[in-house]
C-alpha cells in the first residue's frame, strides 16, 4: 500500500493502472515491463504514481530458446531414466539382501549337518572304543 508523498496517507486502490515497457539501460540486457498504478490521495487529493510490479524480459533468438527448451526436456528425460534406474537398483539390493539371508541360513544348515556328521562319527568311535574296552575287561575277569 503506497503512501501519499505529501501527507503520508495510505492508499489501497489505484484510480487507474497501466503497463510501461522500459528499454534496457546501458550494460543491461532485456526489457522491463512495469505495472504502474496512479493513485489519488483521499485526504489531500495529490495524484501520484507507484510501480506495482515488474517483469523482466530477455530477448532470446527463437532457435536459441528452442534449443534451451530441447536441452531442458532431455535433461528431464535423463533424470527420469536415472530415477527409474535407481529404483531398479534399490529393488535389486533388496533381493540380494534377502537372498544373502537365505544363503546364510543354508550355510548354517550345512554347518550344522557337518557338525552332526562329525558327532555321529565320534559316537561311532566311542561305541567301538567301549566295545573294545568291554572285551578287554571280559578277558581280565
Ligand atoms: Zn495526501
Amino acid at each position: 500500500m503506497p503512501n501519499c508523498p505529501k501527507c503520508g496517507n495510505k492508499e489501497a486502490i489505484p484510480t487507474r493502472s497501466y503497463n510501461v515497457i522500459v528499454e534496457p539501460a546501458k550494460g543491461e540486457r532485456g526489457m522491463t515491463e512495469r505495472r504502474v498504478g496512479m493513485y489519488t490521495c483521499g485526504k489531500c487529493g495529490t495524484k501520484f504514481p507507484t510501480v506495482i510490479s515488474k517483469q523482466r524480459y530477455l530477448i532470446v533468438a527463437e532457435e536459441q530458446l528452442k534449443s534451451i527448451q530441447d536441452e531442458l526436456e532431455s535433461v528431464k528425460k535423463g533424470s527420469e531414466d536415472l530415477n527409474t534406474k535407481v529404483q531398479g537398483m534399490v529393488q535389486q539390493q533388496r533381493e540380494m539382501e534377502s537372498s544373502m539371508v537365505r544363503t546364510a541360513k543354508e550355510n548354517d544348515v550345512k554347518r550344522l549337518q557337518a557338525k552332526l556328521a562329525e558327532l555321529e562319527e565320534f559316537v561311532r568311535y566311542l561305541r567301538k572304543e567301549k566295545g573294545e574296552l568291554e572285551q578287554k575287561a571280559s578277558r581280565l575277569r
